[in-house]
């Protein structure tokens, strides 16, 4: 689990403005697609290199020695992915920014028109592609680096801190989280998992903090692509009643170009990559994992709930928005939900044209 998501959105030289706008079209593009056709994978997780520069204790996603995969491998995998349909590539680890040709790789998969992401802890980020290698782990360095990025960045930037029994300071979320709204950027928080990506039960203390992050803010449209309901009922201990699209919806390929579940329940299925079919895809969209329950990896439940809304949405959105729907998802619900008859509506059949899914 990192601690700083820094979601790459292009390496064009676009203004900002245009970089936004184009970015939130094809995010739009990508729930739209998501919606209409069920099996191919909505965001894939890989990795270009294991080790990290950091040594996070509650992790179990890194190593300290591994040398980075192959950029010719890389972009055979990157080429896989395509042929698969993927719609979001994010780049993990380790750490990926230690990958020497990280560039080269976020350029194939925008080639493809996929959307890249690099989930990075941030200690690397730096003016040069070649930063020096004694970054400390301090709030400081942290706040340094969060500086640049509002100074600088052309893409969007989201902040993921975390809560969990492995955190000396839990205070440093709220530090962070609150830094990180200061700077414009978007702020999430996580819950440590065990090895099988499992809860472990906050204490009353880290409870108080998470309800703090998690009531920070309005209510708005991103809430829907952030969802965090999840998360909301396991701070209290609480099961979720989901259907976890792992294998399908979301992949995991690692080092080994195998495909996995997730970053906590690697060897399932650990099939190639270059032998995983829409047949894989079709099986595992169906498989049900005993482990969902108390899941708490974000982003499988994120990509679920597009499945969920597609499936049952008018259920879906009282799920979401318990204390009723903010104006723009009222809006959207009244354009695009299908009549009481089951019949689409014309707004609804033209932007899936406008978005070339028809
Ligand atoms: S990958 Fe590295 S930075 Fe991220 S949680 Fe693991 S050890 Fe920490
Ligand atoms: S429920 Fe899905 S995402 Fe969560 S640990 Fe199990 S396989 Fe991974």
């Amino acid at each position: 689990m990192k601690h700083l998501c820094a979601v790459v959105l292009s390496i064009g030289l676009c203004r900002p403005m245009t970089l936004l706008t184009r970015r939130r079209v094809r995010e739009a593009r990508m729930i739209a697609k998501a919606l209409k056709s069920p099996r191919h994978p909505i965001l894939v997780h890989i990795i270009p290199v294991r080790r990290c520069n950091l040594s996070c204790r509650y992790c179990n996603e890194y190593d300290g020695v591994s040398k980075p995969v192959p950029t010719a491998e890389m972009l055979r995998r990157i080429d896989l992915l395509a042929a698969l349909g993927t719609t979001a590539v994010h780049l993990s680890g380790g750490e990926p920014l230690l990958h020497p040709e990280l560039d080269t790789i976020i350029r194939r998969i925008r080639e493809h028109g996929m959307l890249a992401g690099v989930l990075t802890n941030g200690y690397l980020l730096s003016f040069e592609r070649n930063p020096d290698e004694v970054s400390k782990k301090s709030l400081k360095v942290l706040d340094q680096k969060l500086q640049w990025l509002a100074e600088c960045a052309r893409f969007d930037v989201n902040i993921n801190s975390v809560l969990g029994s492995a955190i000396r300071n839990p205070e440093d979320a709220l530090f962070v989280t609150r830094r990180a709204l200061g700077l414009g950027f978007n702020s999430t928080v996580g819950i440590i998992h065990d090895h099988s990506g499992q809860l472990r039960p906050l204490s009353q203390k880290q409870k108080t903090i998470y309800d703090e992050i998690a009531n920070r803010g309005e209510k708005k449209f991103s809430d829907f692509v952030h969802y965090s309901q999840f998360q909301n009922n396991l701070a209290q201990g609480l099961p979720n009643e989901w259907h976890c699209h792992a294998g399908s919806r979301y992949l995991y390929v690692c080092e080994d170009g195998l495909v996995h579940y997730c970053s906590q329940q690697r060897g399932y299925p650990g099939i190639p990559l270059d032998q995983y079919t829409p047949d894989h895809l079709e099986r595992e969209y169906h498989t049900v994992k005993a482990c969902a329950p108390y899941c708490t990896i974000g982003c499988v439940h994120r990509v679920s709930v597009i499945d969920q809304f597609r499936e049952q949405p008018r259920e879906s959105l009282s799920r979401f928005f318990p204390q009723g729907l903010p104006a723009p998802v009222r809006i959207l619900k009244w354009l695009f939900l299908p009549k009481a008859d089951g019949r689409e509506t014309v707004f609804a059949a033209l932007t899936l044209k406008l978005f070339r899914l028809r």
